[in-house]
């Protein structure tokens, strides 16, 4: 028996999911570009998928682009605003707790002679809206902001960043990577504001290796692959069509109740973790699957392998940064004993209480079999 709590890191592929891309796989193999009939079947299951995606994620099917994943989506947002604005100025704002998807091409540009300002999270994980709107200035290009964070659960303040990018008549384009956020937390692109949204698909029990690109209707984005056209010209390349049958399939099974659960779920684990001897809490999280937590003193990868060893999976921060300190907890200013003994706990709409309160068990007991480094 395994109890899976790392739902913020990958999902379990659906058996809908499953299903859609085996047999988009195996009967409508054609490709669609092709003119005879199952190429032609193929590109009309393509535009099935981008309208079940678009209608999930609030928007219009022509506003939908198909990616390889969020890092793919955040990558071509950034390169793309900056292209976009590229006589205007060359300053970008985003927030020092973004995924490395958004902070490592920052860096690029940053060491091309960009100046990124990085916002700095409250201790509970949240970025001021009001230092966003104080950051602005009329040479910005792109404000790049999560919707919720990965590490902490917390929402960020998108729509009232781009309510402030209005305000200030500020010629930036919005940019949110909404990887954890999409079907999770209520939000459409056009309610948030934005330009640019990025959302990938194995968070949502669809497999790895699909994503897609929100890009507001009327902006005028470079492509990010040149080729054969498709995908409306912006990204070409043959549609990995079994992958979008498993992208729509696994938003179609994702059933409207499932925040609601998860986030019963987790406020059970709350309690049954504050009974943890030392535990502490270091973000409780506002999107219902994510949260994290500190054992002081007890090195998170040495509490990741216990756990392991005890059939419960969790992270000590996000699956990118193995083996490194979070930059995450880090911008926290936690002190180092907490920030050493961090874990994300994040759950996925079939997580029982059962498996929180076992998890609890096991770290009790981990408590009680290690002794905690000073
Ligand atoms: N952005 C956030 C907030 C994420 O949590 C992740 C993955 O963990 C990504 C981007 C990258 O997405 P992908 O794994 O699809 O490249």
């Amino acid at each position: 028996m395994s109890i899976y709590l790392d739902n913020a890191a990958t999902t379990p592929v659906c058996p809908q999911a499953a299903k859609a891309a085996y047999e988009a796989m195996t009967e409508g193999y054609g490709n669609p570009s092709s003119g005879y009939a199952i190429g032609q079947a193929a590109a009309a299951k393509v535009k099935e998928y981008r309208a079940v995606v678009a209608d999930r994620l609030g928007c219009l099917p022509e506003e939908l682009t198909f990616t390889s994943c969020g890092t793919e989506g955040d990558n071509w947002a950034i390169r793309a605003a900056v292209e976009h604005g590229k006589r205007t100025g060359k300053h970008i704002i985003t927030t020092a707790i973004e995924h490395s998807a958004v902070l490592e091409p920052l860096r690029a540009l940053a060491a091309q002679g960009y100046e990124v300002t990085h916002l700095k999270p409250d201790k509970s994980g949240h970025v001021s809206a009001q230092a966003l709107a104080d950051a602005l200035r009329p040479d910005t290009v792109l404000v790049s902001m999560m919707l919720v964070n990965n590490e902490l659960g917390t929402l960020q303040p998108v729509a009232e960043a781009a309510r402030a990018i209005k305000a200030a008549h500020c010629p930036s384009l919005l940019h949110c990577d909404a990887v954890q956020a999409f079907l999770k937390v209520p939000f459409t692109p056009k309610e948030l504001g934005v330009d640019l949204l990025t959302i990938s698909g194995h968070k949502i029990r669809a497999p790895k290796g699909i994503g897609a690109q929100y890009i507001r209707k009327g902006l005028d984005v470079k492509p990010l692959l040149l080729g054969g056209g498709q995908e409306n010209g912006l990204r070409s390349g043959t549609e990995p069509t079994a992958q979008l049958a498993a992208l729509a399939a696994a938003c179609e099974a994702w059933d409207t109740n499932a925040p609601a659960r998860m986030a019963a779920v987790k406020a059970h684990a709350l309690t049954a973790l504050s009974a943890v001897p030392g535990l502490e809490m270091i973000s409780p999280g506002d999107a219902p699957h994510i949260c994290a937590i500190s054992l002081p003193g007890y090195p998170s990868e040495m509490l990741v392998r216990d756990l392991s060893d005890r059939g419960i999976y969790v992270s000590s921060g996000s699956a990118c940064h193995k083996g490194k300190p979070s930059h995450v907890f880090a911008a926290l200013g936690l002190p180092k004993r907490t920030l050493m003994g961090v874990l994300r706990i994040s759950f996925s709409p079939d997580s029982t209480c059962e498996e929180a309160d076992a998890l609890a068990a096991a770290l009790t007991e981990i408590t009680q079999t290690r002794i905690a480094m000073r």
